[in-house]
């Protein structure tokens, strides 16, 4: 109740916790940063929208040049296509033939885009485009280092083949994401993992290419290793996602010289409810802030965060004193894309996290989207 009784122009103050909070400042220097990476290095910058999850983001990001978004699942392009988004790259495999069938419904309301790893997906994605005489650009993923989807690289010709073998798919590239780069700390460590991505990469195309079809394009990366694709020369666009907002895990990797550093644009406010003689205990637990990449950071303070359960976390001092009760405590989750996927709302602040107010209200657009 209380939580829906926030209203545009209060102050931050005024927010109920847990609260999922946006610093706009910060997030509108983040996204004009990567655009201008993007942009000076002559790359499409296709952000990843399964890190926001909005129809609002999106647009800031498309307003400040981006081509498109990617997303993950099928049912988020649906939710954020409904938001406005006109431009989606499932960069993910669908099998189900009745997945299928509604994205290819879709494919014919907005301009849409997916990753393929296999004949059968192939023959059922030309199957259902066919059915609906649609037409999808179609990207053979290829497996770059992380273990998960995508073929090896001698395999990509074949299937670049069979998808221009189909009259409703256009063969538009290789998906080459190395997740697993992104989040080793030093810079030495992913320079190793992304040279390797490339090398897979270039044998790939090569394999292409020399059967005859044209590649049009490499698609990937993530916040972690972006500069690297893009100093490859063999990237054309860019996926990086969780860079709009910086979680903690993302901070705690060692910066790249000379490449953009982003700003905690995300935060959870909680509270401090319960207070003892060596610790404090705020509402925000993780039913507020995934815990999958480890613990959140207290902002702005010298503080430890320990795990509490579902719905606290404890503070203990470090080189500051503990806060009181009724206290504010600001957290930067320690992973970003599923803390959002929690809350139903961004408060979207303008003017700083003490001083500021509510511009916005957004809704997580494709919170819980998971098919
Ligand atoms: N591309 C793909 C295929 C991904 O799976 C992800 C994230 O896991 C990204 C891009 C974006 O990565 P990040 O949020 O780490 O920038
Ligand atoms: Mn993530």
């Amino acid at each position: 109740m209380t939580a829906e009784a926030i209203q545009v122009g209060d102050p931050v103050s005024a927010v109920a916790t847990p609260a999922l909070v946006l610093d706009l400042d910060a997030l509108e220097r983040n996204i004009q940063k990567m655009a201008d990476f993007a942009g000076n290095h002559g790359m499409r910058l296709r952000p990843h929208a399964k890190t926001h999850k909005s129809g609002h983001v999106a647009a800031l990001q498309r307003a400040a040049g981006a081509v498109g978004v990617c997303v993950q699942k099928l049912s988020e392009a649906e939710a954020l296509a409904a938001a406005g988004v006109d431009d989606i790259y499932i960069s993910n495999e669908i099998v189900d033939p009745r997945k299928l069938t509604r994205m290819a419904a879709l494919a014919q309301r907005v301009t849409l885009a997916i990753a393929v790893d296999s004949r059968l997906g192939i023959d059922r994605l030309a199957a259902a485009v066919r059915e609906a005489g649609a037409q999808l650009d179609v990207f053979v993923e290829i497996d770059v280092g992380q273990g998960r989807c995508g073929v090896a690289a001698t395999e990509a010709g074949a299937l670049a083949h069979l998808v221009a073998s189909h009259p409703g798919l256009r063969f538009a590239g290789l998906q080459a994401y190395h997740g697993k780069a992104q989040h080793l700390r030093s810079v030495a460590e992913r320079e190793v993992a992304i040279h390797h991505a490339v090398t897979v990469a270039r044998t790939a195309q090569a394999a292409v290419t020399a059967s005859g079809l044209n590649c049009p394009l490499v698609t990937g990366a993530g916040t972690g290793s972006f500069a690297l694709e893009t100093a490859s020369g063999l990237y054309g666009e860019l996926q990086a996602g969780s860079y709009v907002f910086m979680d903690r895990d993302y901070a705690d990797n060692e910066p790249q010289r000379g490449v953009p550093v982003f700003e905690h644009a995300l935060f959870v406010k909680s509270q401090v409810i319960s207070r003892g003689l060596s610790h404090a205990v705020v509402d925000a637990g993780h039913k507020a802030h995934a815990i999958d990449s480890g613990l959140p950071r207290v902002w702005g303070r010298d503080l430890e965060f320990a795990n509490g359960g579902d719905e606290h976390g404890i503070l203990r001092a470090r080189g500051d004193t503990l806060p009181e009760l009724g206290d504010t405590v600001w957290l930067v989750p320690g992973h970003c894309d599923p803390t959002v996927n929690l809350h139903d709302r961004y408060v979207v602040v303008r003017g700083g996290l003490e001083q500021g107010v509510v511009a916005h209200l957004w809704p997580v657009h494709a919170r819980g989207c998971l098919i």
